[in-house]
């Protein structure tokens, strides 16, 4: 064993914390900030210091942090039963699916455990779909500049972005990428082979850039005409995030296929696909599948976010708090010459700056407050639907001073 091996064993339970960061691949540049502790918008550190949390994971924990609701869930589920094979009728699983399906367009719903994993169940079922009961042998994918749809072999060739596929190849077939919000672009991708057109109506790794409504009506239009399947990644933007259930309903028609994740959970993790019922079929028994996928306890925590969500009202809460926030920024931060625009819907909001946003993120989290960027130059706030008044105007007045120069 290794002298840092021994350390690091040797300290496991010892009083003093140890840096065991060596022990991780390094997937992500981390900042020196150890949190180990939540609640609602609040998270403090082991050296106890507060941060207001307008990062929410990443748009994950959109009830903020152990939300009382979803910790009884949780806790009761714990008390019962934590894992049986998807070969058994599973009632949590079955309920959380009909409060899908009963709040948006949908019929039936797969369940996993990440957004990659719900993007990449989209792909399979749309080709299964196009393949097996339309007998098409359509596989292509459209998909978009500046999109994100995960980090699987599939999803990171979904994405439209060159710097996730970077040294991974060789990557599936079957992919194309057209810019976003160009129907002309579109129409001349489409072809006998299109089997779907994946797309976020906010992308927003990409920077917060919304699908203007005409766009999008008229690729439902062209799917329709086309036999084509269109599935929209609410990945980020479901689960109340952008002021409606998901993102879809601010744009006046139903997707074919919606994925799901983030905040589906709370912060537990687990992922979702939503389809109508003429996919129903393409999805037979041995044809996908998932062994953790709607495990009791993940479906139990699923079940008491969408309560809350619905039977609460937090997508117009989150609605009506987005438009404050958007609202304030404009006023406080509309005179530094840094801030190039502000924009978003709902709780998902960027500050495009004038250059990298990187230092001005780490200067916020000194003044106590947690954000995170939209590409190099957006600053990106996801708060939870929870958020007050009173807590977005601290944060204003953070981002005020970060921006100030
Ligand atoms: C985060 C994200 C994903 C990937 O989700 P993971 O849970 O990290 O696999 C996919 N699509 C969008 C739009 C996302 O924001």
């Amino acid at each position: 064993m290794s002298e840092t091996k021994q350390a690091a064993v040797a300290a496991a339970g010892a009083a003093e914390a140890v840096d065991n960061s060596h022990s991780l691949l390094p997937t992500y540049g981390r900042y020196p900030i150890s949190l180990v502790k939540g609640e609602g918008s609040y998270l403090w550190d082991d050296k106890g210091n507060q941060y207001l949390d307008f990062m929410s994971g990443i748009a994950v924990t959109n009830l903020g942090h152990a939300h009382p609701k979803v910790k009884a869930a949780l806790v009761e589920q714990l008390d019962q039963l934590w894992h049986v094979s998807n070969l058994f009728r599973i009632p949590n699983q079955e309920d959380a699916a009909a409060l899908l399906t009963a709040n948006s367009f949908g019929d039936a719903v797969f369940f996993c455990n990440s957004g990659a994993e719900a993007n990449e169940a989209a792909i399979k079922l749309a080709r299964r779909y196009q393949q097996k009961v339309a007998g098409n042998g359509r596989y292509e994918i459209i998909t978009f500049d500046h999109s994100f749809h995960g980090r699987t072999l599939a999803t990171l060739t979904a994405t439209g972005q060159e710097k996730v596929k970077e040294g991974f190849a060789p990557l599936p077939e079957g992919f194309k990428y057209i810019p976003f919000n160009d129907f002309a672009a579109l129409e001349e991708a489409v072809s006998d082979k299109t089997a779907a057109i994946m797309l976020e109506m906010i992308q927003a790794e990409g920077g917060i850039h919304a699908a203007d409504e005409a766009y999008v009506k008229a690729v439902r239009e062209l799917c329709d005409k086309q036999g084509i399947l269109l599935i929209v990644d609410e990945v980020q933007t479901g689960i109340g995030r952008t002021g409606k259930l998901f993102a879809y309903e601010h744009y006046g028609i139903e997707p074919d296929i919606i994925s799901l994740a983030k905040g589906l959970g709370s912060g537990f993790p687990v992922g979702a696909i939503v389809a109508k019922e003429k996919l129903r079929e393409a999805f037979g028994p041995g044809s996908h599948g998932s062994t953790f996928g709607g495990t009791p306890i993940a479906t139990a925590v699923v079940k008491a976010t969408l309560e809350t969500i619905v039977g609460e009202r937090l997508p117009e809460r989150a609605a009506q708090m987005g438009d404050y926030l958007q609202e304030r920024l404009k006023q406080e931060l509309g005179a530094n010459a840094a801030v190039k625009d502000v924009r978003g819907k709902g709780l998902i909001v960027g500050i495009e700056c004038d250059g990298p946003v990187a230092d001005r993120l780490v200067a916020a989290q000194k003044l106590g407050l947690l954000a995170i960027s939209a590409g190099p130059n957006v600053i990106r706030l996801l708060p939870n639907l929870l958020v007050t008044k009173e807590e977005i105007d601290q944060a204003v007045a953070v981002l005020k001073q970060v921006t100030a120069d």
